[in-house]
């Protein structure tokens, strides 16, 4: 085994440690496909272990103060800032983010710092409407919490769903995705350092079966949230029903419309759709996947979208120029080449459309933009998580509503217009659980609830809304001086 050989380890009960049985499983660079890491596979035994620890953990954490446990939060968000150039490098080397483009460290430390502070918000209500009692309710943590997610922005999911979980009294499990493990483990030390008190947070590494499985099924995880596909999303939801009815919160895949009205500022959405599907190489949820545009302004726009896409600098993510890296695996790289090769079927290819082994021997797509292809085509349907988007063309408001709409998904929809009538319109028109007006994906305010309809997901997350996810309201009657049952 080379010298370099990155071999991270899992927090399990305040421990930094190996599985427990020894088994590793390899780990390669997606820009070159060599091995850069053994990671450990959490047995079962190391799963229930750590949600052993949380259990334990969790009376006296859930009865500090939140403003002392808001301390060991912003004590990571401190170390989270300190180690962000380790952590880009990290996620560059495991799953192909360029680092010129790596926003996980300064949104991850925000969440800790934001949810640190937030506290005093958790509040339950009162009153005297039932005559003779006072009507309190309370807001209290479920116990241990599960966090599962995917690779495309490790440790955003990671702190989005841990530090509401924390400050709000419960303790924690993250089960991290196979496919970018490596930042994560890198948090795994700070955690550590930040000297949170044993088995409050725990992370550990693994695939889906045993460990993410482990999770789903296990009687003592109170609430699991989830992002992903939508594949995973409805097993574990089948899991947790099967098990201890857990509470589910899900955020899943998209199949996003921008829509691009004649009277828009034709640059400026070229611009930001094009950024859209091709940032993180095309592996965001909410990506504009399918974009279409008044039939008058479409061949201005496509010149000047396809311009934007060709103008990406391809290589080595760890290299400062770059700007478009590799998919994140072998597995992604031929699942998205087999999307383009359906689309050369049904529609008509205006740009890109092959793989590139030859850049540096990695798993590289050219972005890759089709048009007129019929609205029921695969391509058009199916969520691809690649550089690959469909440019269709429409008439009129209201055809451009019903396309945009004819998907089982709704995460995010963009619209790009001066009229404001229209905007507004359209905002209530489409399914969609975020509407962007003159911008698109990857922007978001922090404290905007985010989340999907149909397909997209369950429930919503956000500065504003996640700490909702971990509490439990208990109603409280008391009766006072002179009251009677009032049935
Ligand atoms: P995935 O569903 O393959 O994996 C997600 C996580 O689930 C991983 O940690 C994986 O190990 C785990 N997992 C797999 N099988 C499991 C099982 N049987 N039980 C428990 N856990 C299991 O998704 P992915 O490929 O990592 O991520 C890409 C998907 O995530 C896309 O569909 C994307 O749209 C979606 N996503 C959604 C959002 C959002 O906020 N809505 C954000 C990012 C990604």
């Amino acid at each position: 085994m080379p010298e370099s050989m990155i071999k991270p380890r899992m927090l399990i009960d305040g421990e930094l440690v190996y599985a427990s049985d020894g088994t590793n499983f390899p780990l390669y660079n997606p820009a070159n496909r060599k091995q850069i890491a053994e990671v450990p596979e959490a047995t079962a035994a190391d799963t229930n272990a750590a949600v052993a620890a949380a259990s334990a953990a969790f009376p006296s954490w859930s009865a500090l103060a939140p403003s002392q446990r808001g301390r060991y939060l912003k004590a990571l968000a401190k170390l989270i800032r300190e180690h962000k150039s380790q952590l880009a490098r990290l996620d560059a080397i495991s799953m192909g983010r360029p680092v010129t483009e790596y926003i996980d460290a300064h949104t991850a430390a925000d969440h800790f710092d934001h949810y640190a502070e937030a506290w005093p918000s958790n509040q339950g209500q009162a009153s005297l409407h039932t005559p003779g009692h006072l009507a309190l309710t309370l807001c209290l943590p479920y116990g241990v919490v599960a966090a599962i997610i995917p690779w495309n922005l490790p440790l955003v999911f990671l702190a989005g769903k841990a530090a509401p979980a924390l400050i709000t009294g419960n303790t924690v499990v993250v089960k991290t995705s196979e496919k970018a493990p490596l930042a994560a483990a890198h948090v795994a030390e700070l955690i550590q350092q930040a000297g949170f008190p044993r088995g409050v947070f725990n992370v550990i590494c693994g695939h889906g079966t045993p460990s993410g499985a482990t999770l789903a099924a296990h009687m003592d995880v109170r609430v699991l949230s989830f992002t992903g596909s939508g594949r995973t999303g409805r097993l574990i939801q089948e899991i947790a029903a099967r098990t201890n009815l857990k509470k589910v919160v899900l955020e899943l895949g998209g199949k996003s419309p921008a829509l691009v009205f004649e009277d828009a500022d034709i640059p400026s959405a070229a611009r930001e759709a094009a950024r859209s599907i091709q940032w993180n190489s095309g592996q965001v949820c909410m990506a504009s996947s399918r974009v279409y545009v008044q039939k008058s302004v479409a061949p201005r726009f496509l010149e000047a979208y396809t311009a934007c896409l060709r103008a990406v600098s391809v290589g080595d993510p760890t290299d400062g120029s770059v700007s478009h890296g590799p998919q994140a695996d072998e597995t992604q790289y031929n699942f998205i080449l087999q999307y383009i090769e359906d689309g050369k079927q049904t529609g008509e290819l205006a740009l890109g459309g092959q793989g590139k082994l030859s850049t540096t021997n990695g798993y590289f797509i050219e972005p890759t933009v089709f048009v007129d292809t019929p609205e029921d085509a695969r391509v058009m349907k199916e969520e691809i998580f690649g550089p690959v988007v469909s440019v269709n063309t429409f008439e009129t408001e209201a055809e451009v509503i019903e396309k945009a709409n004819a998907t089982e998904f709704g995460l995010y929809a963009s619209v790009f217009t001066k009229d404001l009538d229209r905007a507004v319109r359209l905002a209530k028109a489409l399914d969609s659980g975020y509407v962007a007006i003159n911008c698109s994906s990857p922007t978001v305010a922090p404290d905007l609830p985010f989340g999907g309809y149909k397909l997209s997901g369950q429930g919503r997350e956000g500065w504003l809304h996640s700490m909702d996810n971990f509490l439990e309201t208990k109603s409280v009657l008391i009766r006072v001086d002179g009251g009677e049952h009032n049935l």
